[in-house]
C-alpha cells in the first residue's frame, strides 16, 4: 500500500493494512454459487475420479434428489448431517446435497479409529449420516439414521430433480469440522456460508481460476483446506480432480495423476511439498499454474527447492479452522532473498490484529498474538460455549457490537512492508504434516493406560528434516509394557498422525523449580533398537541385509531386526515415503507405498520382493 514505504519498525500499525473491504454478494450460500455455474455449464465435466466423470447438470441434479430426501429427514437450517465416505464422486454429491437441504456438513473421516468415531457422532449426533457400503460395516455402533450413497441410491432416485426451495441465511451453518482438543477430546469448529463465501469469492478474485483449470482434491475432508478444493473449481465451471482413496500420502501417484488429468492447482502442506519436490518426475507436471501452501510454515530453504524444480508460482496462506480456512496470503517470489516466507495480508473484508495480552496492538515489528476479525470469524465450537467465549471476543476495533475476534495462539508480528510473520505458538499446538495436534489429547489418551503414571509428548525435528512427537513415560511401579503395545493402544484411540513415532521411558520426569515439566530438559532420543513385543532377529537373506542398513539409517535406529515394524521403530508415513523411493533409486526396482502399510516387517516386505 501507499503508506508501507514510510513505515518503520516501532511505528504504530497503518489502518490501511487492515482497510481490505470489497463488495461480495453478501447473501450468496455456497451451493448457490455452484447452482449459477451448473446453469451456464451443464455439459462440462465438474468431477473426475479413476475412469468416471460427471457433469455438472448431473451432479447439480443428483445434489438436488439428495437434498430433497434429507430435507423429510428432517435436516434444515443449522442442523448438522454426517458425512463418512471415502473420496469418491458420492462424496461431492453428499456435500452438496447437505448444503442445499439447508444442512451443515460434517466429516467423519471413516479412517479414524472407533473410539474417536464414536465421540465425534456423539457430540455432533446428526440428524442423517451419509455413508457407503464399503464404509458402513467398518463404522462403530451408533444412533443415527444411515443412508449409502452408492447401494441405496434407487431410494434417492425417486426424489425431484429440481432445486428444493430452502430458507436459509448466509450466517446459517454450512460445515463444522472437528480439530483436536486439549482436553483430551476433539472440538467442532462452526462455520457459516458468509465466512465460506467470502473465502471462495476472494479466492478467485486474486488468482483467476478459468474453466479450463483443473483443480486436484487430495485433502483429506476432515481438514478445511478440502473446502476450496471442492468448491473453489466448482464456482467457476473448472474441474475437479478427485485423488483415489489413499493416494494423497504417494508423490508417485500424485505427479502421474497431475500429468494424465492435467492438472494446474494443487495443495500441499510444506511436508508433504518436501517429499513431492523428491519425486524425480515432478518436473514434468508442466500444466501446474498454482501451487497452494498452508497449515504449517514455509521455510524459506523449501521455497528455493520448489522453484528450482518447477517453473509455477508458490503461495503461502495462512488460516485457522475456526475462520473459513484461510485468513492471509502471499504469493512467494523467485528473487527474494529474504530468509522470511511471510503468510502476508490479510484477505478481503478481514482484519488481523497482533495484540499484547492486554488486547493492545503492538507496534510493528513486535510480537503479539494474532487475532482475527472480520467476516470470516466462524461461530464457535459445537457444544463448547465456555470455550467459544474464550476464543471468540468481542471485537474492540469493530464498529459493529456484534463482531467477534478469534484469539488464534498464534505469535506473530507485521514487518514493515505491511506483510505478517509467523512466529509460532503461544501453547502446546502443534503441527505434524500440517495436522493440528494439541499435545494434552495424546498425553491424556496414553494416560489412560494402566502402566503410565505421566505422560508428556513433544514434537521434534527428526530423520529427514519432519516433525515428529516423542512420548516421554513414567511407568507405574511394577508394570512392563512394549512399544508395540502402546501403539495399539493409541491406534484405538487416536488418528495415526497422533501416534508418537518413539516412546521413552525415564525414573522422573524433568521438573523445572515452578514444578512445571522442564521439556527443554528432556533427554534427546537415543538410536537404540526400543523394546518390542518379538525380540530382535537379525537380517540373514541379502536383500534383507540391504533392507535393515537402509530402515537403521533413514529412522537412526541401531540394531534393525528382520520382525520389527517399520512404524514401531519410529517410521512414519514420511519416512516410508523416503524409504520406498531410496529403494528404487538403490536397486531399480519399484516398492509401491501400500506394500509397507501392508507389510511392515524386513521379512514380510523380502517376502515379497522376492
Ligand atoms: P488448522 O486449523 O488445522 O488449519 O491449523 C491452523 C494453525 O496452523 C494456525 O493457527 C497456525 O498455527 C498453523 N498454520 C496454518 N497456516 C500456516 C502458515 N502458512 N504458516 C505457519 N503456520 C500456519
Amino acid at each position: 500500500s501507499k503508506h508501507s514505504a514510510l513505515t518503520k519498525v516501532g511505528d504504530p500499525v497503518p489502518a490501511a493494512w487492515n482497510a481490505t473491504g470489497a463488495e461480495y454478494p453478501e447473501d450468496a450460500r455456497l451451493h448457490d454459487l455452484f447452482m449459477a455455474q451448473a446453469r451456464r455449464s451443464p455439459d462440462t465435466i465438474a468431477l473426475s475420479f479413476e475412469d468416471e466423470t460427471m457433469t455438472y447438470l448431473e451432479l447439480d441434479e443428483r445434489s438436488n434428489q439428495l437434498a430433497h430426501y434429507l430435507i423429510r429427514q428432517g435436516v434444515g437450517p443449522d442442523t448438522l448431517v454426517g458425512i463418512s465416505t471415502y473420496r469418491s464422486l458420492e462424496m461431492v454429491v453428499g456435500l452438496l446435497g447437505i448444503l442445499k437441504a439447508g444442512g451443515a456438513y460434517t466429516p467423519i473421516d471413516p479412517s479414524y479409529p472407533k473410539e474417536r468415531l464414536t465421540f465425534m457422532l456423539k457430540d455432533a449426533a446428526p440428524v442423517v449420516l451419509l455413508t457407503q457400503t464399503a464404509v458402513r460395516p467398518t463404522l462403530p455402533v451408533h444412533r443415527c439414521p444411515t443412508l449409502c450413497l452408492d447401494s441405496e441410491w434407487a431410494t434417492i432416485a425417486t426424489e425431484s430433480k429440481n432445486a428444493p426451495v430452502v430458507t436459509l441465511a448466509a450466517a446459517n451453518l454450512a460445515y463444522m469440522i472437528y480439530t483436536s482438543g486439549s482436553t483430551g477430546n476433539p472440538k467442532g469448529a462452526l462455520n457459516c456460508h458468509r465466512g465460506v463465501c467470502n473465502r471462495l469469492l476472494w479466492m478467485q478474485d486474486r488468482y483467476h481460476l478459468t474453466p479450463m483449470d483443473r483443480v486436484l482434491q487430495k485433502t483429506p475432508f476432515s481438514f478445511d483446506v478440502s473446502v476450496w478444493e471442492f468448491f473453489w473449481p466448482l464456482l467457476v465451471g473448472a474441474r475437479l480432480v478427485i485423488a483415489r482413496p489413499g493416494g494423497h500420502q504417494d508423490p508417485a501417484y500424485l505427479a502421474r495423476l497431475i500429468r494424465k488429468q492435467e492438472v494446474t492447482v494443487i495443495h500441499c502442506v510444506p511436508s508433504i511439498l518436501r517429499l513431492f519436490l523428491d519425486e524425480p518426475t515432478v518436473p514434468q507436471c508442466s500444466t501446474l499454474r498454482h501451487v497452494f501452501c498452508s497449515g504449517e510454515a514455509l521455510p524459506a530453504e523449501l521455497q528455493k527447492i520448489f522453484f528450482a524444480r518447477l517453473p509455477c508460482n508458490l503461495h503461502n496462506l495462512y488460516g485457522p479452522t475456526e475462520a473459513a480456512v484461510d485468513v492471509t496470503h502471499w504469493t512467494c517470489r523467485r528473487d527474494n532473498p529474504s530468509s522470511i516466507v511471510p503468510i502476508g495480508r490479510p484477505v478481503a473484508n478481514t482484519q488481523i490484529h497482533i495484540l499484547d495480552e492486554q488486547l493492545q496492538p503492538v507496534p510493528v515489528g513486535s510480537e503479539g498474538e494474532l487475532h482475527i476479525g472480520g467476516l470470516q470469524v466462524g461461530r464457535g465450537y459445537h457444544n463448547r460455549p465456555e470455550l467459544t467465549a474464550e476464543k471468540f471476543i468481542s471485537d474492540p476495533f469493530s464498529p459493529d457490537p456484534a463482531a467477534r475476534l478469534y484469539k488464534t495462539g498464534d505469535l506473530a508480528r507485521w514487518l514493515p512492508d505491511g506483510e505478517i510473520e509467523y512466529l509460532g505458538r503461544i501453547d502446546f499446538q502443534v503441527k505434524i504434516r500440517g495436522f493440528r495436534i494439541e499435545l494434552g489429547e495424546i498425553e491424556g489418551a496414553l494416560a489412560q493406560h494402566p502402566a503410565i503414571q505421566q505422560a508428556v509428548v513433544v514434537a521434534v525435528d527428526g530423520p529427514g528434516r519432519d516433525k515428529r512427537l516423542v512420548a516421554y513415560l513414567n511407568k507405574r511401579p511394577g508394570h512392563v509394557v512394549t512399544v508395540t503395545e502402546l501403539r495399539n493402544h493409541l491406534l484405538v484411540r487416536l488418528p495415526e498422525y497422533m501416534v508418537p513415532a518413539l516412546f521413552i521411558w525415564l525414573d522422573q520426569i524433568p521438573l523445572s523449580p515452578n514444578g512445571k515439566v522442564d521439556r527443554k530438559a528432556l533427554p534427546k532420543p537415543s538410536n537404540h533398537r526400543p523394546a518390542l513385543a518379538r525380540g530382535y532377529v537379525a537380517a540373514q537373506l541379502p536383500i534383507e541385509q540391504q533392507l535393515s542398513v537402509l530402515w537403521s539409517k533413514l529412522l537412526d535406529v541401531e540394531p534393525v531386526g528382520i520382525d520389527d515394524s517399520f512404524f514401531e521403530l519410529g517410521g512414519t508415513s514420511l519416512l516410508a515415503v523416503r524409504m520406498t523411493s531410496a529403494w528404487q533409486k538403490q536397486t531399480g526396482h519399484e516398492l509401491p507405498l501400500v506394500k509397507v502399510f501392508q507389510y511392515p516387517t524386513i521379512a514380510e516386505l523380502a517376502a515379497w520382493l522376492n
